[in-house]
């Protein structure tokens, strides 16, 4: 099996690459894999073990369809992470994220058919169903994304499933809620507040800290996403979740307590306009389809990754000061994508 994976020096991608070549994913032992990644702020070729005899990787934008046309010949499949991520950049990038989500997704579903790969997962998130009370969203619900970000990925996934249901390309699309583990980019929620606690930097928690997001650590989401890619229906959208829905202050608090930090650290500031209030995903067709459950319980996932950020500072900290994720309180996220 030969898998090209886009934007997999990015957080989940390069889990899941990692994953698979350690031999950890059914069916993927011997899998050859070809990273396609333009290195935005976001990536870091460090998350790969570069130099594996199994590893390929280009640096590339995903938007180039020329490039993925020589790129493609000989893979068997692709999985799709390649996307502007993070919620709050999107409100004042917007066309950064319609170029890449959504221009990106086109030319790759493009060259996918062009070239006859097998398998294509389009990996997108629960954010496209908007904000939900109560209950949980299952895969046919209505999309109401809010955010450019969200709006974009809404709009990549209806782009690739017409390159399914029009000239019956081999995909299916997963949407999975809030991914957290180690190697997450500083910006977002869990690594920003727990690397703002290693600085001793106060925590600046949007509105009263009650929105609720469901946790789904990162192994636990790649498990998925293969099993999908060798076991999904061809045209089928599965929602991923994770079983754990927090507050954002119950995370927040949870994480001062594993750091030993006080609640003192934490700065209410004013909520972001359009702040989604809660996401929840109905996963029972990925449960009772592909036999997936989330292994990892949240307090452990929790705890482990606050300590590989605790060990690895020289990670965290060129990302965190690189200009990008130091950003003033209200412009930063708690959001994750
Ligand atoms: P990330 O921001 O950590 O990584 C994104 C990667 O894509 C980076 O390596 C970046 O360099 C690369 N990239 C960006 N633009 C590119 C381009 N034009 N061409 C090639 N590569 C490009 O993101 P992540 O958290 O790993 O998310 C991966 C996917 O999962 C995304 O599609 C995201 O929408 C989806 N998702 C993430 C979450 C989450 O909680 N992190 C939740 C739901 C869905």
């Amino acid at each position: 099996m030969r898998l090209l994976v886009t934007g997999g020096a990015g957080f989940i991608g390069s889990h899941y690459v990692r994953t698979l070549l350690a031999g950890r994913l059914e069916g993927g032992e011997d899998a050859r894999l070809t990273v396609l990644d333009k290195l935005s702020y976001a990536g870091n070729a460090q998350n790969l073990p570069m130099g594996h005899p199994r590893l390929e990787f280009v640096h590339g934008d995903v938007c180039d369809l020329g490039l993925l046309l020589d790129l493609l010949p000989g893979h068997d499949g692709v999985l799709h992470f390649a996307a502007e991520t993070h919620v709050d950049r999107s409100l004042r990038h917007a066309a950064e994220f319609v170029r890449t989500n959504v221009g990106g997704t086109q030319a790759l579903m493009e060259a996918a058919l062009q070239v006859g790969v097998g398998r294509v997962v389009h990996v997108s998130t629960d954010e496209v169903y908007g904000s939900i009370e109560e209950g949980s969203w299952d895969e046919e619900r209505t999309l109401l994304p809010n955010s450019p970000y969200a709006a974009s990925k809404a709009a990549s996934d209806l782009i690739a499933r017409s390159y399914w249901s029009t000239y019956g390309l081999d995909l299916c699309i997963t949407r999975c809620s809030n991914n957290y583990g180690p190697r997450q980019h500083p910006e977002k929620l869990i690594p920003r507040f727990v690397t703002n606690v290693l600085e001793g930097v106060a925590l600046p928690l949007y509105g009263d800290g009650r929105n609720v997001r469901d946790w789904l650590h990162v192994e636990d989401h790649c498990r998925a996403l293969h099993l999908v890619l060798t076991r999904g229906r061809a045209g089928e959208i599965y929602n991923i979740g994770g079983g754990s829905e927090q507050t954002n202050l119950a995370v927040t608090e949870a994480l001062l307590d594993l750091l030993d930090a006080d609640r003192s650290l934490i700065q209410h500031v004013a909520d972001r306009k359009g702040h989604d209030w809660r996401y929840s995903v109905d996963d029972t067709k990925i449960r009772e389809e592909l036999g997936y459950r989330p292994s990892v319980p949240f307090e452990r996932g929790l705890a482990e990754t606050v300590q590989w950020y605790r060990d690895n500072p020289e990670w965290w900290k060129p990302a965190k000061h690189d200009g990008h994720a130091a950003m003033p309180p209200e412009q930063t996220s708690q959001e994750e994508v």
